[in-house]
């Protein structure tokens, strides 16, 4: 499978980046995970809107959901006509806090645009993929994402402090995408979010192949957090840039 960028920026976007979002591709199946700020203008430089399949939601902080009200106005407004709905998985609720963004409650409450479909802790198949869903530590319901197309694994953190059950999903991953918000020598409030000494941790726990470091907020320092990672992981590092492709 392909995974693609189209943000990877925490809490707000910043200058080089959209909040977070990640195209997935494999068999033509488009998968896109998280649709935070600006992200769809990063998936425009890859497909057309309509052409993505599903939607997958790790949780419902802005900066992960709120790219779907944007969407919905060009899949509402389309000069050529709304497209089929778009299946969205996301935490209970997803819909009614996608229509709450809006100024007055939206035609059909998105029901015509959008398929919502509730998720929670466990297996499910999406298009190609096998997703294995963990809840990970985060304030609001939140999960991180193991996907698996044939013999190939990629595991996204979402949002999340360290937590065991995040190394159990990720265990053996080709590839592991995983937050790295915060810095060693800041005052981190647990169950929030991971440093990049802590993304390396898990990763080294977890065996994974490849680590990527996402969800890096515009007041933090990227090089910093890859040294921090790098000192605790020993196998591949990247730090996530907007429009980069990985194969995994
Ligand atoms: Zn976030
Ligand atoms: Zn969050």
């Amino acid at each position: 499978m392909k995974l693609t960028i189209l943000g990877c920026s925490g809490t707000y976007p910043g200058p080089a980046s959209a909040c977070s979002s990640y195209l997935i591709e494999a068999d033509g199946f488009r998968l896109v995970v998280d649709a935070g700020n600006g992200s769809m203008g990063e998936l425009q430089r890859h497909c057309d809107l309509r052409d993505i399949d599903a939607v997958l939601l790790s949780h419902l902080h802005g900066d992960h959901c709120l790219d779907l009200v944007a969407n919905s106005y060009a899949r509402r407004y389309h000069p050529e006509g709304m497209p089929p709905k778009l299946p969205v998985y996301g935490p209970i609720n997803t819909q009614e806090r996608l229509c709450g963004a809006f100024e007055k409650r939206p035609e059909d409450s998105l029901a015509d645009i959008y398929d919502f479909r509730t998720i929670g802790a466990g297996c499910l198949h999406i298009g190609p993929y096998r997703i294995d869903l963990t809840r990970v530590a985060h304030p609001i319901e939140a999960y991180g994402v193991r996907i698996t197309d044939g013999d190939k694994v990629l595991t996204y953190s979402g949002d999340t402090g360290a937590c065991d059950r995040l190394v159990r999903l990720a265990r053996d991953s080709d590839l592991f995408l995983c937050e790295a918000s915060f810095l060693d020598d800041e005052d981190n409030p647990p169950d929030l979010h991971l440093t990049g000494r802590e993304a390396g941790e898990h990763a080294q726990r977890a065996d994974v192949g490849h680590l990527v470091l996402t969800h890096l907020v515009p007041w933090g320092n990227a090089a910093r957090s890859q040294q921090e990672a790098a000192a605790a992981f020993d196998g591949q590092l990247t730090v996530a840039s907007s429009g980069a492709t990985f194969e995994v």
